[in-house]
């Protein structure tokens, strides 16, 4: 259930399904995702399918995962990226072998506890974890080449915006919880940002505040 054939099968998948870049699909074929999930779970671990982590959230579904990286990454390697809502640590573990350095915030602390030890066991070290309410970014650590939201809010938070580079892309579920789109801005000048809608998605939402 965890074999190199299994993974195989689902960058297989990825691949049909459109995902282009070499890397991260390279990067999806050597993660093991069952160590992202629960036991009980685990045998679901290679379906191309979000998966219940605990305290009303979910591990990224992998299609939604290499489209956001593909995305991001689409316009050559970025040296610092910040990530919004590390879960369980899954989306983290393909971003970080592909950027410079990573910094990833959460705001429920026992996902992020176990998020990681399982970093840690897979030996990542560019990853700067912080348990924060993610929607005020990470202010101290910017600016960034790219931001990426694993979490849905109503509308793109200007502090995710004005912690962007010059050029720096962000990539962010938007939207109610029926009504969802995934949006890339991208910081043209000091003060002027560019908007596509890439698809519809269906994230949980960006909650403020955070869990102990
Ligand atoms: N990419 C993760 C997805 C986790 S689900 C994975 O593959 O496991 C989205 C996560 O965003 C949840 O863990 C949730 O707690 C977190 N989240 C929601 N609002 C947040 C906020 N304001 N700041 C930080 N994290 C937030």
């Amino acid at each position: 259930m965890t074999s190199q054939r299994t993974r195989d099968r689902l960058v297989n998948r990825l691949r049909e399904q459109g995902i282009k870049d070499e890397k991260v699909l390279d990067v999806i074929r050597k993660t093991p995702r069952h160590i992202f999930i629960d036991e009980a779970l685990s045998h679901r671990a290679y379906e191309d399918t979000a998966l219940p982590i605990g305290f009303n959230q979910t591990i990224s579904q992998p299609f939604i995962v290499a489209r956001m990286t593909e995305s991001l990454l689409a316009e050559g390697p970025l040296k610092r990226v910040l990530e919004v809502g590390t879960g369980s640590g899954y989306q983290t573990s393909i971003l970080a072998p592909l950027v410079g350095e990573l910094f990833s915030v959460e705001r429920i602390k026992p996902l992020q506890d176990k998020a990681r030890q399982r970093l840690k066991m897979i030996g990542l070290r560019n990853v700067n974890l912080k348990h924060t309410d993610g929607g005020m970014g990470w202010a101290a650590k910017a600016p960034f080449d790219g931001i990426l939201a694993a979490c849905a809010p109503e509308e793109v938070p200007e502090e995710l915006k004005q912690q962007l580079a010059i050029g720096g892309r962000l990539i962010i579920p938007v939207g109610g919880s029926d009504n969802q789109e995934l949006k890339l801005v991208i910081r043209e000048t000091e003060t002027s940002f560019s908007t596509e809608v890439l698809e519809c998605v269906k994230f949980v939402p960006l909650l403020s505040g955070t869990v102990r």
